[in-house]
């Protein structure tokens, strides 16, 4: 999508740190992280956040998370684990529209959520 910064990053078009890509994904640190380990899992296919995905994404979505955990136990968080976020339009505070899974590590992280 041409407006999107994660398609963009995707792309190429705005640099990132990549931690992994394949032909349906890609992991990057988040340019503002909440913890000592903070990237995030996005699919290359542009889908606006978890309310408008469909049943045709499960498998995509089931493959992200999958993803997400194998990377959060290489980044060392194994024995200690994280936390798995995906922020949903306005009352989730989801800011940029392109499905994404903030994964989190390294710190205790508080609960619930303010
Ligand atoms: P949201 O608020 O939509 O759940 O999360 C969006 C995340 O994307 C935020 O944590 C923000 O720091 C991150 N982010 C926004 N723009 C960029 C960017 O250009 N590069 C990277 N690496 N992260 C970004
Ligand atoms: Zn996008």
């Amino acid at each position: 999508m041409d407006d999107c910064i994660f398609c963009k990053i995707i792309g190429g078009e705005i640099p990132s740190k990549k931690i992994y890509e394949d032909d349906e994904m890609y992991a990057f640190h988040d340019i503002s992280p909440q913890a000592p380990v903070h990237f995030l899992v996005i699919p290359k296919k542009h889908i606006p956040n978890v309310m408008e995905a469909s049943p045709e994404d499960s498998a995509l979505l089931g493959r992200l998370f999958h993803k997400a955990q194998a990377l959060l136990a290489e980044q060392g968080c194994a024995e200690k684990g994280g936390r798995f976020v995906v922020n949903c339009k306005s009352d989730g505070m989801q800011t940029v529209p392109h499905i994404h899974i903030h994964v989190l590590g390294g710190r205790m992280l508080g609960w619930p959520p303010g």
